[in-house]
């Protein structure tokens, strides 16, 4: 029997694992966390976003510039496919109004505990917790740091699914990467991916707002307009359409120290409409109560638009509330964000996932340098790699 080792127990990891024992190999996962899938778990904590249901070759645009790899992947393994896996685990599961796929409890445990218990009834699976990777020896050796021991292991083939470098308490804190650059991987660095935007924004307005949710907007970036909500908060701005747009603003802050993205706060309103909402307001009302109930905004919408229109007078508001501006000065930190840009480049490995200068060693999931926005896309992205990986493999039992 041929011996895989796997190191990261996350989503990516998790499903070589399943399918390498369905096709015979004999698994070892190491994880240096206390349990597998921490960040599996906790994407699950606002609803477990599990894929997509859009067309195909729409969805595989969300992995621009690696569009047509991901594209070859995600039609071997499917949001379908993902679907039937859940299926096979006794987890049903649903596809939202805005086309996003979900398990019906909305949570990721139920999908893990069925999971690691198929993964254990299997005697030739063995888990190893507590085992953090330390480096790559020769081409079928790896080393762990075992309770500061080292500890030197053997494979027919490794799975490295060690993640990215974003919410370092769940384990993927990518401290795998100076052993990968050492042994001559070209790795791109880490960058937030899906991550909130710093603003200054005046004591009085902290206070005030604290975190203030802005649905049913429209933000608009660079030309780039996308509809869903946006988080206030004290630091300054995230939430998910903020994350749709955030690979494009998170570049110009990098190359220019600042970036300004525009919010439709009434997309489904015309100027026109409005100002006719506006007008029709009694004229002696103070400008704060004329907004709010002509358009129907909570009172922090309206102490946003003083916050950022200190003098604002009735007549600017339809053209302030359709384009309202707002400039952004840093990015939050990596560790906060949802997922991370940067790892393995793709030039370091063949169309199977091995990297070229290690036959037989394969990289997969988050680890890999590509990004996508949330909706599904991310976990989608470390199933299907998984699955091409494993496929690779599989030609050799
Ligand atoms: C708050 C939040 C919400 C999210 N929501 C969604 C969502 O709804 N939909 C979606 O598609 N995606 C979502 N994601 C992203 C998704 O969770 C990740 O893309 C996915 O978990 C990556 O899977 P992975 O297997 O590649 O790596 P990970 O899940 O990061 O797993 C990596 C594993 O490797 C282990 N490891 C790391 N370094 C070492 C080492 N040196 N030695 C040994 N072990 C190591 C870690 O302990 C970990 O268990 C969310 C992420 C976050 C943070």
């Amino acid at each position: 029997m041929k011996k895989v080792v796997i190191i990261g127990g996350g989503p990516a990891g998790l499903f070589s694992a399943y399918l390498l024992l369905k096709k015979g190999f004999k698994v070892e996962l190491y994880d240096h966390s206390s349990g597998f899938g921490k960040k599996f778990l906790v994407a699950g904590n606002g609803g477990l976003n599990l894929t997509h249901s859009e067309e195909l070759s729409r969805f595989s645009q969300k992995y621009n510039p690696h569009e047509k790899f991901f594209s070859e992947m995600i039609n071997e393994f499917t949001p379908e496919d993902l679907r039937e896996f859940c299926t096979d685990l006794g987890v049903e599961t649903f596809v939202g109004s805005s086309g996003r796929i979900f398990p019906k409890k909305l949570k990721a445990a139920e999908i893990l505990i069925s999971w690691l218990k198929a993964l254990k009834e299997n005697p030739h699976f063995s888990q190893h917790l507590g085992h953090h990777f330390n480096s790559l020896k020769e081409m079928a050796k790896v080393e762990f740091l075992v309770e500061e021991k080292t500890l030197e292991v053997e494979a027919d083939f490794f799975i490295f699914a060690m993640g990215g470098a974003s919410w370092g308490k769940t384990g993927s804190k990518g401290d795998w990467a100076p052993s990968f650059i050492k042994a001559g991987i070209k790795l791109a660095p880490f960058l937030p991916m899906n991550c909130g935007f710093e603003r200054s924004w005046s004591e009085f307005f902290i206070k005030k707002i604290d975190y203030t949710a802005l649905k049913n907007i429209a933000l608009e970036f660079n030309g780039v307009k996308v509809r869903g909500e946006a988080m206030l908060t004290p630091f300054g701005i995230e939430g998910g359409g903020i994350y749709a747009l955030s690979k494009a603003i998170r570049d110009e802050i990098l190359e220019k120290g600042s970036s300004e993205i525009s919010l439709d706060l009434k997309p489904d309103l015309s100027l026109r409409e409005i100002e006719k909402k506006l007008g029709a307001q009694p004229a002696k009302a103070s400008l704060s109560n004329i907004v709010r109930k002509a358009l129907g905004f909570e009172a922090e919408v309206f102490i946003l638009l003083k916050e950022l229109y200190p003098n604002l007078k009735k007549e600017e508001v339809p053209q302030i509330v359709k384009g309202l501006k707002l400039s952004l000065k840093g990015i939050r930190p990596i560790d906060e964000a949802i997922s991370t840009s940067g790892g393995v480049l793709f030039s370091e490995v063949t169309s199977s996932l091995e990297l070229k200068e290690r036959p037989g060693n394969y990289v997969i999931g988050e680890m890999l340098d590509f990004d996508a926005p949330t909706g599904g896309y991310l976990l989608q992205g470390c199933f299907s790699t998984a699955y091409r990986a494993v496929k690779s493999i599989g030609l050799h039992t």
